[in-house]
């Protein structure tokens, strides 16, 4: 079992540019994968200043996807940072 979830890992990930997979869990005839943006900062979308102070994260799940007759479901960790430019009228973005 431990083989199919780092080949499915293999398979899914690298084509990602920028997502790191933190853990893939199977649950009954489920897998959950978790993964986490790695870059450690962002640019504000208003001012495009970069910025690496962040805000809070929290979990989202962008998609749920069928693998093979299981359920897969994709849970992405995304952070929202404060933008730390003077005058931008934008406090903080995800
Ligand atoms: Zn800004």
């Amino acid at each position: 079992m431990n083989e199919v979830l780092s080949r499915l890992r293999e398979l899914l990930f690298p084509s990602v540019p920028g997502v790191a997979v933190v853990a893939v869990h199977s649950e009954g005839n489920a897998i959950r994968v978790e993964a986490r943006c790695t870059p450690i900062g962002a640019a504000c979308p208003d001012c495009s200043h970069w910025t690496e102070r962040v805000h809070s994260s929290y979990l989202r799940s962008p998609a749920d996807l069928p693998a093979a007759g299981r359920s897969a479901q994709l849970v992405l960790k995304v952070r929202r940072f404060f933008c730390t430019a003077t005058g931008c009228g934008r406090r903080t973005f995800v």
